[in-house]
């Protein structure tokens, strides 16, 4: 998994192309990202003790890490990821402006 707990992301392919967000959670079981603001599904609700009123709420699905890259902080673009050893570990670093992620 390359895309990690609060990268800045931007989808590549779908319903929210274009839109960029922060990643919330990671689940590598999945291959996939919960981000923020993105992948919003409505959900109808069942009146409980949690949702007295029931009716419609919003959930934010997970998407699939093939779904987007992952903006440098640096460039400011979607950067293409590669790995550098520094100081003996691995870092994530951007190809293009060479900068640690
Ligand atoms: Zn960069």
């Amino acid at each position: 998994m390359k895309v990690k707990k609060g990268d800045n992301i931007l989808v590549t392919v779908g319903r929210d192309k274009g839109k960029s967000g922060k990643v919330m959670q990671v689940l590598p079981s999945d291959a996939a990202v919960i981000v923020e603001g993105i992948n919003i599904k409505k959900k109808a609700v069942k009146a409980s003790a949690k949702t007295p009123a029931g009716g419609i709420i919003e959930v934010t699905k997970s998407i699939n890490t093939s779904n987007l890259a992952v903006v440098c902080p640096r460039c400011n673009k979607p950067a293409r990821m590669g790995y550098a050893i520094i100081k003996g570990g691995k870092v994530r670093i951007c190809k293009r402006c060479k900068e640690k992620i």
